[in-house]
């Protein structure tokens, strides 16, 4: 299983800021990627998937918000979490930033427990399965920090592919997705699987979720749900 920390990608040629950030973030639990200008930032998405991206708003290179709108046309990151950081205060910058696509704003000087409880925040509504809540449905409960599962109160085993598969579908219960749809949520857009491995890892997690595989519901030429009905 891995044990790997997710990533914040921190946006930011201030130094001082960045040092800032990176020290509170990794308190946190998170691992911190530092770039100094939007070219930096767009590299790094082409090879990785931050969890969440804290972007200043006056960079180097162009404005932040230019990259932003950058990422929200681009169909592989127009749901990555976004926060704005920036020394601008003005309500109409705030507007700009948001209907650019910042999920968040905030406003510099900041204290770093705000912004570690407003990135937590964001990570609860952008995308549950991450929150670092144990998640239940029915007799499964789901432990995304420890990546255990267990099936009423007895820990299973499964693999990788099969937990996320199951992270994904029991944050988003009594909801059916098509195999396009789980390759492009769980596996990634960069993902160079066929829908056909879909319907292996479903056969696998059943297989492993043992009494409980009943939840798992094939929804005729449409995909997979998780349901207790
Ligand atoms: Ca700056």
């Amino acid at each position: 299983m891995p044990s790997q920390h997710p990533t914040i990608l921190v946006v930011e040629d201030e130094r001082a800021i960045v040092e800032l950030v990176s020290f509170a973030l990794k308190a946190a639990g998170w691992e911190v990627v530092a770039v100094h200008n939007t070219a930096g930032a767009w590299q790094y998405l082409q090879q990785q998937r931050p969890q969440v991206m804290l972007l200043d708003w006056m960079l180097p290179d162009q404005s932040g918000l230019r990259l932003l709108s950058r990422i929200r046309s681009d169909r592989q990151f127009n749901s990555l979490p976004v926060i704005m950081l920036t020394a601008k205060s003005m309500e109409e910058d705030k507007v700009a930033g948001l209907d650019h696509g910042a999920d968040d704003y905030i406003t510099k000087p900041f204290s770093p427990r705000e912004l570690v409880a407003r990135i937590k925040a964001l990570i609860r509504r952008k995308e549950p399965e991450h929150a670092e809540l144990e998640m239940r449905l029915g007799p499964v409960a789901l432990d995304p920090v420890s990546f255990r599962v267990k099936v009423d109160d007895q820990p299973i085993e499964m693999g990788h592919a099969e937990f996320k598969l199951l992270k994904f579908l029991i944050a988003h219960p009594e909801r059916v997705f098509s195999r396009s749809q789980l390759l492009d949520k769980v596996w990634g857009d960069h993902a160079v699987l066929e829908e056909r491995t879909v319907d292996v890892h479903v056969l696998r997690l059943r297989k492993a979720l043992g009494n409980a595989d009943y939840l798992v519901k094939t929804v005729r030429s449409v995909g997979y749900m998780l349901s207790e009905k």
